[in-house]
């Protein structure tokens, strides 16, 4: 018996339910004519705040550039420092890097994989002007915590929400805790375009029409500079897709959930899965568990025909590109690195998908 392939992620499944919808949608921009900052992205902005109950949205080009904007328009000093997850996907820390300013690196809490509120005074100093916490796998981060030492020592915050579209910590939704909220609709987000694309939540009308303007060459009225600006905006033809797939995007993360409480109830206690308490609504962007033989572990899963992935194998510290940059040892967040592995959680997946990952893995002699 060969049982049928599943897949990790199939983006072309993933999307599936929405062409109908995405088809006259791009039907609709290519017969408008206006391709850039038009109806589309107005629109989107509109809902995207709307979703969040906040007073603006920007929509950019990408997760990254979100996260530069957002640092870029409180003017920090170069050299000052911003505290970030040492086990977060590169992106975060780039985007403190391309700013001119200082990664930070805390370790994580061992149980939640988000940077642990516990280690943050101690990571403070005179040089301290944010904190940019990571929402990984779609938790939300302990926000009461990170909050109180926000306040106490009058940082900023820019929250990553890239994998946290929809989560909640006590009812209140990730992005909008922080001055902004940064959000990716990269393709495997549970909001994903079919493209690049990426936007900004924030409450403060100030900081908006700083960040409208830096995504469109420091400009909100045409041919007149105010910053010195970037290209970064959301485009058109996204911004349509992204209104269709928003008006899903509960159903995404229920079925998500769904299948997550599957995981949850059916895999061995062999193995370390994601924690749950009642303060956090998990919209698992990543459906991860930990096992000290996890890449025998992968391995076995592939020959009985089940993918996954790893999320992520090297910790940034340990990255080439981080040599001179980053330094120190992090050891919780290589324990994490060495010992995750990323099981199919989609919004194709069905529910005999995972019965049948669940069973193989509890097969797993290791
Ligand atoms: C995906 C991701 C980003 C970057 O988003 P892009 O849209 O790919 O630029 C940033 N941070 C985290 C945690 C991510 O998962």
């Amino acid at each position: 018996m060969n049982p049928t392939l599943i897949e990790y992620e199939n983006l072309g499944e993933l999307n599936r339910p929405f062409f109908d919808e995405y088809k006259r949608s791009f039907a609709a921009t290519m017969n408008s004519g206006w391709y850039i900052l038009g109806n589309n992205v107005k629109e989107f902005e509109k809902a995207f705040a709307a979703y969040h109950g906040v007073k603006h949205c920007i929509g950019l080009a990408s997760g990254l550039d979100a996260l530069i904007l957002g640092l870029k328009a409180f003017n920090f000093k170069p050299g000052d420092e911003v505290i970030v997850p040492s086990n977060t996907y590169i992106a975060t820390i780039l985007a403190i890097i391309h700013c001119g300013l200082k990664p930070v690196l805390v370790e994580p809490d061992i149980t939640t994989y988000n940077i642990d509120p516990a280690l943050l005074e101690a990571a403070v100093t005179p040089r301290t002007v944010a904190i940019m916490p990571v929402h990984l796998y779609g938790k939300s981060c302990d926000m009461e915590g990170l909050m109180a030492v926000k306040k106490k020592y009058g940082l900023k915050m820019v929250e990553d929400c890239a994998q946290s579209h929809g989560a909640t910590y006590r009812g209140k939704l990730t992005g909008t805790f922080g001055e902004f909220g940064a959000f990716s609709f990269y393709p495997t987000k549970n909001l994903g375009a079919l493209g690049d694309a990426g936007a900004i939540i924030t409450n403060d009308d100030e900081l908006a029409l700083t960040i409208r303007r830096l995504r469109n060459y420091g400009s909100d009225v045409k041919y007149y500079n105010e910053l010195v600006g970037y290209n970064s905006r959301l485009d058109e033809v996204q911004a349509g897709f992204l209104s269709v797939k928003l008006r899903s995007l509960n159903n995404i993360n229920e079925h998500k959930r769904k299948l997550a409480r599957l995981y949850d109830a059916g895999i061995s206690d062999r193995f370390i899965k994601p924690a749950i308490h009642p303060d956090y609504f998990d919209v698992y962007h990543i459906y991860n568990i930990r096992h000290p033989k996890r890449d025998e572990l992968r391995q076995y899963l592939l020959e009985h025909n089940i993918k996954t992935e790893i999320h992520y194998p090297v910790a940034p510290h340990n990255q080439k590109a981080m040599q001179g940059i980053l330094s120190g040892t992090h050891p919780l967040s290589e324990e994490i690195h060495k010992t995750t592995l990323s099981l199919p959680i989609s919004f194709y997946h069905t529910e005999d998908d995972i019965k049948r990952v669940v069973e193989c893995l509890n097969s797993f002699p290791g």
